[in-house]
Formats: C-alpha cells, structure tokens, sequence
C-alpha cells in the first residue's frame, strides 16, 4: 500500500452508488463489523434513480428484514397480467393471481424506497455521503485503492462500484466496454395522478392491493419492447422498455411510441381523466449473461446494473442488484479475514454469483433476447394480433356460421404467414424451452 492511503481518509470498504446494489452491499459489510462510506451523487437515495415499479420481497427481506412493516410500500402485487394489444383496438389479458403469494412482490417509488434503505443503513453504521460524485477510482500499483471526488481524495481496502447502468468507473478499470445499443433497453414511462379509488375500482383491488401488467403486440409490433402499467396508491405509472437498436433502426421517437401505447383503449380507460406528474426514462441493461463485464479486479468488485446483471424476462433488476451487492460484500468480509484484497480473493464474489440463482437464471435466459428479437415481428406483432382475431370470433354472436369464420381465420393465418416464417417460430420456440429447460 503507498503512503497516502494511510491517511485520514482512509475507511474499511467505500461503495459508490446508493441504488439497491450499492445500500445492499454497505448495510452487509456494515453488519460484518466493517467502516463503509457509502457516496451518491444525488442529494439524496433516490433522487436521481428511476425504474417500473415492482420490488420482489424475497431480496428485500434478506437485505432489510423488518421492510414489511416498515417500508413505504405503495400496493403489493395481486395481479399479474399479460395483455395482448392488436391494431384494431382489441386486447386479450391472460390475469395471475394466488391468494398465497400476495406478499410476494410489490410496487414502491424509488425515490421513497431508496431514501428508507439508506437510513436503515446509517442505523447500522454506515457512513452516507450524498452530493458526492466520484469522478474516478485511484489506482496504485494494478489495485483499486480509493475514490477521487470533485473535492477531495478518500481511500478504502475495497472499492465496491455500484454505480449503475452507464458505469464510468468499471469502463475506466477496462472491465467494462461501451454500451452496445442492442445489449440496453430504453424504458420510458410517464407517472398519471389518479385518486385510490378509481385505480382500485378501474382494476379490481381493494386498498393496498396492486397490479402489474406487462403489454405486449399493438404499437410494439416487431419491436424487441415491452409495455407495462404498475398501480402506486395515487398514480398509475405507465411505460415500455424498447431495444435501443430497434428504435435507432425504426427511426422512433420514445415518446411517439409512449403516446401511441396510451392511445390504446386498454390503457386509455385505465388512464381517463389523470393528472401527467412525471415524465422519465432511463437505461437498462438487458444484454444478458453474454454482456457481462469482468466483475472484479484487485481491490474493486462491480455489481447491480453497473455489472449488467438484469433478467429481463422476469422483469428482476432490483433483486439482482440486492443479491449482487450482499455478495460482494460478503466476499470483502472474507477478504478482510485473509487481509488479501488481490482479485485471487475477489473471485470469490464471481464464485458466489454462479452459485446463487442470479447467473444461473442470466445462463438459462442467454440466448432469449437473441431469439425474441430475431422473432419478434411474430412473437411480438403477429401472434399476439392473431389471438386477438381469434378471440373476436369466439365471442361473437352475429348471426354468422362459426365453422365459415373459423375456416378464414385459419387461411388468413397461413397466408400472411409463409410456411418458412411459421417453420422458424417454431424452431425459435423449440430454441426457446429447451434453451431453458436444459
Ligand atoms: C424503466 C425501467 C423499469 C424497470 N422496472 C423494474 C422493475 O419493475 N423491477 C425490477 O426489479 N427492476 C426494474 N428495473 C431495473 C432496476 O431499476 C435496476 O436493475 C436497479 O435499479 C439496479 O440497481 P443499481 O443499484 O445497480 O443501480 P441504480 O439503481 O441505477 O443506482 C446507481 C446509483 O449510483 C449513483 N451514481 C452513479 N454514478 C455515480 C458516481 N459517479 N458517483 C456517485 N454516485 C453515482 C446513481 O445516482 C444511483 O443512485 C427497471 C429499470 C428501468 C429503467
């Protein structure tokens, strides 16, 4: 270690970034018995993140046990939804719900839910320092030993970078490469104020209860991009994650595509008469297994977005990070008992992830993205406005013989369908389960 790290800015672990990732790992190095600076660049947690609206309790409970009780939860998740939107205005809602799981998941406001894991890491020990930007790590001699701020320089045994998506600090260590517009999703969303009685009323809940719904085919037809609607207790937050490159490519406009999902009649009968509050966007990284960086290096381990760790899929990012970050604080407790903070101990932390759910689902999910989006003017336009077509004829009573709509909806279907397209869905589908199932 040189000399100037042996002065009075000097602490146990530094994380930079007070995401999920970032709270995570300093509440659990804190607990470990630790001296954690955890630095933000916003004046406070929260204030400059933004996201759908579900948090899984799973994670939450293992980083913050007492969160139940004392969390500011907007509604916990009761409805599950899959809505399939076609052009002609007509939609087709597949609705989950288990009376035994309803604690399982549930909607918070970052800006709210950030801010409360923050104190509950400062009543565990750690050190918060908001309005801080640390512009760069300081290297010595191949370690990773401390942080350059814009006013001053402070020093740790182990930098954790949690500094999300854009990661600058992984990128100047080299273990990240620029972002690549296929591996980052734009989302986009739009907070509409409603009173709770009329989303509760608009969707089935009762107080406290919620929604997430997950809006596919319609304006996002042959687009890699997802809609989605989360219920918080006076807003409705309604949104779409889209491929960066799919939007380049298509020459749309993020907010065009917005307006044209609130068009919807699904979605303009949920939104009738709100109140426009907030207006967002921000990246994701959804590149998958293949995407991600080296995760650690001498003195320095990444973790949540900053380590590209997200199943977009199951829509999980805020666990992932959670999780992330608890292990790679764990590794530095380790790292701490052998006093080796070499990326010979560090690699514990790879050695945890590949053990725990979060890189053997990104491994299961690695080629999802690649086969949705090579797929998905099928599996996200056509099939979607087909059992829309399927669903008019079904309940439709027009005095018209079933068997004469039935035998043109199945012409209509291969016709606008060659049978080299229908061959490669379902070779994409067979990739699909058993990808997954292998
Ligand atoms: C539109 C959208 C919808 C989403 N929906 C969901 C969802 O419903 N469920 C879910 O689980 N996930 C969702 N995600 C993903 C989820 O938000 C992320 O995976 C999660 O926030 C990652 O946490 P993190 O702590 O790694 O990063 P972030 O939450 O991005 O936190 C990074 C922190 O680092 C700070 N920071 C950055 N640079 C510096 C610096 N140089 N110095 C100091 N501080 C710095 C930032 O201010 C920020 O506070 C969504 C994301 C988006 C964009």
């Amino acid at each position: 270690m040189s000399e100037n790290t042996e002065n009075q800015n000097k602490t146990d672990i530094i994380v930079v970034g007070a995401g999920p990732a970032g709270v995570s790992a300093a509440i659990t190095a804190a607990r470990g018995g630790k001296k954690v600076v955890l630095v933000e660049r916003g004046s406070f947690a929260g204030a400059k993140n933004m996201y759908g609206g579900v948090i899984y309790s799973h994670a939450a409970k293992e980083i913050f046990p007492n969160f139940l009780e004392e969390a500011p939860i907007e509604r916990f998740v009761k409805n599950h939804s899959f809505v399939l939107l076609s052009d002609d205005n007509s939609s087709t809602t597949i609705n989950y719900q288990n009376p035994s799981n309803q604690k399982d998941s549930f909607v918070a406001i970052r800006a709210k839910w950030d801010k409360w894991c923050v104190e509950q890491a400062e009543k565990e020990g750690v050190y918060f320092a908001p309005n801080t930007l640390v512009k760069e790590l300081i290297v010595d001699n191949g370690k990773v030993v401390g942080i350059k701020t814009d006013i001053e320089e402070y020093y740790a045994d182990i930098v954790i970078i949690a500094d999300g998506v854009n990661s600058l600090l992984a990128k100047q260590l080299k273990l990240r490469n620029d972002l690549k517009p296929k591996n980052v999703v734009l989302g986009v969303k739009e907070v509409i104020k409603l009173s709770p009685d009329i989303i509760e009323k608009r969707l089935g809940l009762l107080p406290n209860q919620g929604s997430a719904i997950e809006i596919l085919g319609g304006p996002f037809a042959g687009m890699f991009a997802l809609g989605f609607i989360y219920t918080n207790k006076d807003s409705l937050v309604v949104g779409f994650g889209a491929s960066l490159e799919d939007l380049k490519n298509k020459k749309i406009k993020p907010y065009d595509l917005l307006e044209e999902i609130k068009k919807h009649p699904f979605v303009a009968n949920l939104i009738e008469n709100g109140e426009l509050l907030e207006y967002s966007a921000h990246l994701i990284p959804e590149g998958g297994y293949d995407s991600i960086p080296t995760l650690y290096t001498n003195g320095a381990m990444v973790i949540g977005d900053a380590a590209m760790l997200v199943n977009n899929v199951h829509f999980e990012g805020t666990n992932f990070a959670m999780i992330s970050g608890k292990l790679a604080a764990e590794t530095a407790l380790d790292a701490f008992e052998n006093n080796d903070f070499s990326s010979n101990q560090l690699c514990l932390y790879k050695k945890k992830l590949l053990n725990s759910f979060i890189l053997k689902d990104l491994k299961t999910y690695k080629d999802v993205v690649k086969i949705l989006t090579q797929r998905s003017s099928s599996f996200m336009g056509y099939y979607p406005q087909k059992i829309n077509e399927f669903f008019n004829i079904f309940t439709t009573a027009d005095g018209q013989p079933k068997k004469t709509k039935f035998r043109n909806f199945a012409k209509n279907f291969f016709k606008k369908r060659s049978l080299s397209e229908l061959f490669y869905d379902a070779i994409a589908g067979i990739k699909l389960i058993f990808g997954i199932l292998k």
